[in-house]
């Protein structure tokens, strides 16, 4: 029987009480024996609370020790799943991808959109494939919720009552658990394992929006050390001098500052290209580095990431190529 290591971290997944009361962190392993005794029929499991929170306290700090602390084990098992709330799943599940590289054992991220202790919970189906996958699936950081097997760094939150919570705008999912369960290749990995479990967490989140005054983004530049920019459609962003709310001083700024912008796109599906427009075309000139067909969760950890680990031209060849699946 293969080993799977079986480790919570909070979420709804695990909670118990009547909603609408805030749900709170339940005896979660207790439940898991009652509620789906034929996990231990799939695999040697071992059990092992790494934390009991909702995922919105999900911090860069606890990406860290849980990375380091899956480095630590793994060797002793065939694989692993992470219970984790859906909120900030997907952030986890990209911290882990970059903080793991090289990784030669399936980590399956799952959660669920009603407790394991209540009636029609997608927990039980969700656990049972989870580790499944983490037996049978590619060796990687993945997803595994409502059926599908997606690469981690993919995903986003698309649903907050429907089953089916998240989903892969830019990459085929790589497992389909219907009546077989059926897996594709995961990355090819070059190089071995190594863990890289810093971060650097002084990041932000730009979104542009009609409107948005360029003067409050300048007064946050000085205070950060990576910028995301989530620009229109293939890169864009107002660059008319006429109404005063160009942005384009923003990337010269962040250029004097020594301030890497990485940018993505609102638009799910496709990647930016910063050629394509004269907008993204001054943002590039300036320095700015295309994000791809990278998730915004997936360009901000990379960021995050990349800051701790990389500096000058080799941040910016780590931001523009696939480090673990994350761009195409
Ligand atoms: N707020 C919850 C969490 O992310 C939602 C969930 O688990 O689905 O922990």
């Amino acid at each position: 029987m293969k080993k799977i290591l079986l480790v919570h971290t909070g979420g709804t997944l695990g909670m118990s009480g009547r909603r609408p009361d805030a749900l709170k962190p339940g005896s979660f392993f207790r439940t898991v024996r009652e509620r789906v005794p034929e996990l231990t029929e799939l695999a040697s499991l071992e059990f092992e609370v790494f934390s009991n929170i909702d995922s919105c306290e999900m911090q860069p700090e606890l990406w860290s020790k849980l990375a380091e602390r899956l480095a630590k084990r793994l060797p002793e098992f065939d694989g692993a799943v992470v219970t984790h709330g859906t909120d900030t799943l997907a952030e986890t599940a990209c911290a882990l991808s970059f903080m793991l590289p090289g990784l030669k054992k399936p980590v399956v991220l799952t959660g669920a959109q009603r407790p394991l202790g209540e009636i029609r919970s997608d927990a039980r189906l969700n656990l049972i494939d989870a580790v499944t996958s983490a037996i049978h699936g590619p060796r990687e950081v993945t997803v595994c919720f409502d059926s599908h097997l997606y690469r981690g760094n993919r995903v986003r939150k698309v649903s907050i009552a429907e089953y089916d919570a998240f989903d892969s705008p830019n990459h085929p999912v790589l497992g389909t658990l219907g009546v077989d369960a059926r897996f594709s290749e995961g990355v090819a990995w070059e190089g071995r394992f190594k863990l890289t479990a810093q971060l650097d967490p002084r990041v932000f989140l730009l979104r542009i929006f009609p409107g948005l005054d360029p003067a409050i983004p300048m007064a946050i530049l000085p205070r950060v050390k990576g910028l995301v920019v989530e620009a229109y459609g293939a890169g864009n962003f107002p660059s008319s001098k006429e109404l005063g709310r160009s942005l384009t001083p923003i990337f010269e700024r962040a250029k004097d500052l020594g301030v890497p912008v990485l940018v993505v796109s609102q638009a799910h599906r496709n990647g930016v290209d910063l050629s394509q427009y004269e907008s993204g075309n001054a943002a590039r000139t300036h320095g700015a580095i295309s994000g791809g067909d990278m998730t915004v969760s997936a360009a901000v950890v990379k960021m995050m990431h990349g800051l701790a680990n990389h500096s000058g031209d080799a941040l910016r060849k780590y931001l523009e190529r696939s480090v673990a699946g994350e761009r195409t």
